[in-house]
């Protein structure tokens, strides 16, 4: 199985990518886990991606793509990959077209995993996290016992900034602008699949499985 994998931020595309490549035997390439695993090892590529990310800036398009190319040709990735985070562009969909046309072989599909906006906000925005022990929280669908204070710890639990209504709202807005034009690219290549993204994540993945056994 050769599978990108999209979504917006909180649509649960991380976790899905970890679920199908257990299901697919096949090795889940993040590019953000790549870049952070470099960050904290200090490695040249590492503090290149950092003074981008620390600035808020997407790391450039010649740094991505020659990790991905880099990662894409080790002996793991023969029979298969889940590409989680590239993708992101366009011009960065080109890129891996004459990449893969290069290594010889064919994407099988990309999944598209859908959740509406509002629903997104609704999960991220109730979520919240505890300083202390980093016990994880949620106000509606995991809440604490006691009102903002952690269940295993009794630290005050925080909401964190990337997951603030405001913050979420113009990570969705960009996350539009750049991937709807990449969802119409690999629609008309008749590559796309799209799932909703359910409330429980072994839904969605019960739902990928069969939408991507159908293809
Ligand atoms: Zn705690």
């Amino acid at each position: 199985m050769r599978l990108i994998i999209l979504g917006a931020p909180g649509a649960g595309k991380g976790t899905q990518a970890v679920n199908l490549a257990k299901n697919y035997n096949v090795p889940h390439i993040s590019t953000g886990d790549i870049f952070r695993s470099n960050i904290k090892e200090g490695t040249e590529l590492g503090k290149k991606a950092k003074e981008y990310i620390d600035k808020g800036l997407l790391v450039p398009d010649d740094v991505t793509i020659g990790i991905v190319e880099d990662r894409l040709s080790q002996s793991d990735c023969s029979k298969g990959f889940i590409l989680d985070g590239f993708p992101r562009t366009i011009e960065q969909a080109q890129k891996l077209d004459s990449m893969l046309e290069n290594m010889e072989v064919k994407l099988d599909k990309v999944l598209n995993i859908h959740v509406p906006d509002s629903e997104i906000v609704k999960r991220m925005s109730g979520r919240r996290v505890c300083p202390a022990c980093g016990m994880s929280f949620h106000t509606e669908y995991k809440p604490t016992q006691q009102e903002n204070i952690c269940d295993s710890c009794k630290a005050n639990v925080i909401q964190r900034e990337d997951d603030k209504e405001e913050t979420v709202l113009q990570r969705l807005k960009t996350y539009h602008n750049q991937t709807v034009p990449l969802i119409e690219y690999y629609g008309q290549k008749g590559s796309l699949v799209t799932v909703e993204g359910k409330e429980k994540i072994e839904d969605t993945t019960r739902d990928v499985i069969k939408a991507l056994g159908e293809v």
